[in-house]
């Protein structure tokens, strides 16, 4: 039986190293535990918008963070199948001045060793590899983990970071993952490769009946991260062999050229089945609370899942800044989280089936109103970008 930990973080994903990255910064002493024999990150793009970002500001890794970013001109929204634009976001200066920061895309493994590197510097956070957490035990005045390798760890307070399929979760809730129908395909190319006419200055996502695709630059455009979604049939009938790259190209059969030939080199891809779950209206059990995915697993529509598990690491280390019950920050953490992150999970959802729309008059009404929107109208965005709806900055600095 290991001393009780002051704070344990389950999990070493971007979630749970923003995480320690706060709290370390706060100078409380963190012990993080990763089921993996060292600490990384699977898959290859991410977008992060200014809410991100402004999260990230706070933890005070952005300038980092830049170094390895690239900054995309527009946003461009196109018909999967006509080719033809719909509509785009400018990330100009209105965009900049209207919310405070840009919008990036990045390598994740880049990201993820920019907070990995921002935690190693810390004394006070320990880095425990290879324990997988199995069960989480909760006491009058402790926490008890118990990890696969056999190690009990004994912790104050313990923040579940341990993805969508959390283990720390099951204390809290039995709920189930719901299946959304919809399979990823992520790979990338290096951009040489891609004998396309695009302008790599731009990221894309080409919209239709059951599908889309995200395609964006990653490491000073030396490659094109690209994310293919579609609904499977086969995911849908239950089949363990769902997702196939032959149902790929059959879903994606009437696409436009740019879209095939951007496809032949899905078969490289990672194949991931959708999921989330509904929101819960209770992330704490006395001493324990969840954060990321664990907490709140989303449909990556919004493009959204690791800016909210860095939105909810700031929230965290402000109220641990603020107040040392750890009742008390529990409950001031939900509070705050639970409802800005079920909008986000709904909103991720109703997005999905704004891109995906099969219906003719549902595409006919979405079309008209994405082309007839200007492309420096962030209206729509405010919610999900603006510092009003964020968390309040704290100054780790000053800690
Ligand atoms: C196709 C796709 C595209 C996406 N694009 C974006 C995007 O552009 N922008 C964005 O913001 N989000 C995006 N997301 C969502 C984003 O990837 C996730 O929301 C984010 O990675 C969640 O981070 P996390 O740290 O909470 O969980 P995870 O990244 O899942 O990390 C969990 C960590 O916990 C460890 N772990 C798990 N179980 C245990 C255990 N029992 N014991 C110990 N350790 C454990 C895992 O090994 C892992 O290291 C996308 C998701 C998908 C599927």
């Amino acid at each position: 039986m290991e001393e009780v930990k002051e704070v344990v973080i389950v999990g070493g994903g971007i979630g749970g190293l923003a995480a320690a990255c706060g709290l370390g910064k706060l100078g409380k002493k963190v012990t993080l535990l990763e089921q993996a024999e060292e600490f990384g990150e699977v898959g290859a793009g991410l977008q992060v918008g200014p809410n991100g970002l402004r999260a990230l500001d706070t933890l005070g890794v952005l300038d980092e963070v830049y170094k390895h970013a690239v900054f995309p001109r527009r946003h461009v929204f196109k018909d999967a199948i006509t080719g033809k634009e719909l509509s785009a976001l400018v990330f100009g200066e209105t965009f900049r001045e209207r919310y405070g920061y840009p919008y990036i895309v990045i390598h994740r493994t880049d990201l993820h060793t920019v907070l990995l590197e921002a935690c190693r510097s810390l004394d006070n956070i320990t880095f425990k590899s290879n324990h997988r957490l199995l069960e989480v035990t909760e006491h009058d005045d402790h926490v008890e983990l118990l990890c696969a390798n056999g190690a009990v760890i004994r912790a104050e307070m313990v923040v579940g970071a341990d993805g969508i399929n959390s283990n720390t979760r099951k204390l809290i809730s039995n709920d189930k993952l719901v299946p959304s129908e919809y399979v990823a395909y992520r790979f990338t190319v290096s951009a040489s490769e891609m004998k396309l006419d695009i302008d790599w200055d731009e990221k894309f996502t080409w919209i239709g009946p059951g599908i889309h695709l995200v395609q964006y630059p990653v490491r000073h455009k030396s490659v094109i991260n690209q994310v293919a979604v579609f609904k499977s049939q086969s995911f849908k009938d239950g089949s363990d062999n769902c997702g196939t790259v032959e149902e790929l190209h059959q879903m994606f059969g009437n696409s436009c050229p740019t879209i095939r030939e951007s496809l032949k080199f899905a078969e490289q891809g990672m194949v991931t089945k959708l999921f989330d779950r509904d929101p819960l209206d209770n992330w704490t059990s006395k001493r324990v609370t969840l954060l990321g995915d664990a907490a709140h697993p989303m449909l990556q529509y919004l493009a959204q899942g690791a800016c909210q598990a860095i939105e909810d690491a700031v929230c965290l280390t402000r109220v641990m800044s603020e107040n040392s019950d750890i009742d008390k920050v529990l409950s001031l953490y939900q509070e705050e989280r639970i409802p800005r992150t079920a909008q986000v999970q709904r909103g991720a959802r109703q997005w999905g089936e704004i891109k995906h729309a099969e219906d003719p008059t549902t595409i006919l009404l979405r079309n008209t109103i994405m082309e007839n929107r200007d492309a420096e109208d962030f209206k729509y965005l405010d919610w999900l970008y603006s510092k009003r709806t964020a968390p309040a900055a704290i100054s780790l600095a000053q800690q």
